[in-house]
């Protein structure tokens, strides 16, 4: 029976394809591209030719249709994103599900996802941690989100972009207060960097800090509450509620 396989390629270093993702991308028939023209390249590099048809995030509802009939025909496709592993904060999420839902077998290959390097690497908690990707461009709405996030006392993991990390760094001091910051950037490349800080010493020294290219922010999780203050809060909200009955 045809498959849709799920394969995640490179975040930098192409040295990072596994030999598994290299023969399935020889062996099936489309491969559907977030953008066909960064996958030619990687095809090239790996010497294969196929069909590409593209799969982005404005086109996925309808090219998730035409994708399913493909594989229900006989076809196994392919699914790459630009960069790691697709579905995460990259097109896939909606393909995979409707594939599911028509009984469509989908076979995700392990391989490269810049947070887990990220995470890993960070030094901090990795027992639990929560994956955010990106946070909402306007303030307004970022802040309301870092809002839901600031008692929660595992790892944060945010997506971020060169030209968003000011503000974003802002709003995240400003919501969550200061605690233990990891700025990951240009991972598996020439300038891979990590810069460990606390956020305040961080947002005083934006600007002499050379933030630039791709980059994740890890971020230590709110600091566990006493069980006693706790359970004093607890007590006070069951107080507020009884009064407003
Ligand atoms: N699907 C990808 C994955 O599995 O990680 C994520 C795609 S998302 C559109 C792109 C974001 O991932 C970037 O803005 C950055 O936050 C992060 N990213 C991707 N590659 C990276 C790298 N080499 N170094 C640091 N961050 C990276």
């Amino acid at each position: 029976m045809s498959k849709l396989y799920i394969c995640p390629t490179p975040i930098g270093n192409l040295e990072d394809i596994t030999l598994r993702t290299i023969r399935i991308l020889k062996e099936v028939d489309v491969v559907a591209a977030e953008d066909t023209r960064r996958t030619i390249k990687l095809m090239n590099h790996l010497e294969i030719k196929k069909p590409l048809i593209s799969l982005r995030e404005h086109n996925e509802d309808g090219k998730s249709e035409s994708i399913i009939s493909m594989v229900k025909e006989g076809k196994t496709v392919a699914l790459v994103s630009d960069a790691g592993m697709p579905g995460i904060s990259d097109p896939g999420e909606i393909l995979i599900r409707k594939a599911i839902e028509e009984e469509v077998e989908v076979i995700t290959l392990p391989g490269p996802s810049a947070f887990i390097v990220a995470l890993v690497n960070s030094g901090l908690s990795t027992s639990r941690f929560t994956f955010i990707g990106f946070l909402d461009r306007t303030s307004k709405n970022r802040v309301k989100e870092l809002e839901d996030l600031k008692n929660k006392t595992e790892t944060l993991i945010i997506y971020e972009s060169p030209h968003r990390i000011k503000n974003t760094l802002k709003d995240i001091y400003k919501i969550l207060g200061n605690r233990k910051i990891v700025l990951a950037r240009e991972l598996t490349k020439i300038h891979e960097e990590y810069i460990r800080m606390d956020i305040k010493d961080m947002l005083e020294n934006i600007d002499s800090l050379n933030i630039l290219g791709e980059m994740i922010i890890i971020l230590e999780g709110a600091a566990k509450k006493e069980e006693d203050e706790q359970i004093k809060e607890e007590v006070l909200i069951k107080e507020l509620y009884e009064l407003m009955e």
